[in-house]
């Protein structure tokens, strides 16, 4: 078995989508970035990447390339899921936190979990969405940025 982490950190601003999880979320202002910018699902391929030690996700997808200019991130992690697979590796599960201090996250965990799943090709109960607030402090807490962790486990096919 082989372990991962990842995390992204991503700001906010007016006149985009909130695109997390794969799933928008209505809100005010949505997260900056050269792809849809979408911090969980770039968390969870760096978590991914990182089992299975196969570098990171500005490593496969630069963001000078202009190929990857507002490209959906759930096309990324289905590319990083097609790099794991045919490593030879199986996904055991994911677990991810969310910091946002608005919008409430509570609502989408669940819709967030299924579509990581299915892009993944993996069971809905092999993917965890938990969200937390920052308490207001730092440029989270002051709604600035949304960030997140993510933990990978992947098993050898056939061990
Ligand atoms: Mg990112």
């Amino acid at each position: 078995m082989r372990i991962g982490i990842g995390y992204d950190i991503h700001k906010l601003a007016s006149g985009r989508k909130l695109v997390l999880g794969g799933i928008t979320i209505p809100y005010e202002k949505g997260l900056l970035g050269h792809s849809d910018a979408d911090a969980v699902l770039h968390a969870v391929c760096d978590a991914l990447l990182g089992a299975a030690a196969l570098g990171d996700i500005g490593e496969h997808f630069p963001d000078t390339d202009p190929e990857y200019k507002d490209i959906k991130s759930s096309k990324l992690l289905s590319e990083v899921n097609g790099l794991i697979r045919s490593g030879g590796y199986l996904i055991s599960n994911v677990d991810i936190i969310v910091l946002a201090q608005e919008p409430k996250m509570a609502p989408f965990k669940k819709k967030m979990a299924g579509e990581i799943a299915r892009i993944l090709g993996i069971k809905a109960g092999q993917v965890s969405v938990k969200a937390k607030t920052n308490e207001g402090l730092g440029a989270i807490g002051e709604k600035k940025a949304i960030a997140a962790y993510a933990a990978a486990l992947l098993e050898r096919k056939g061990e």
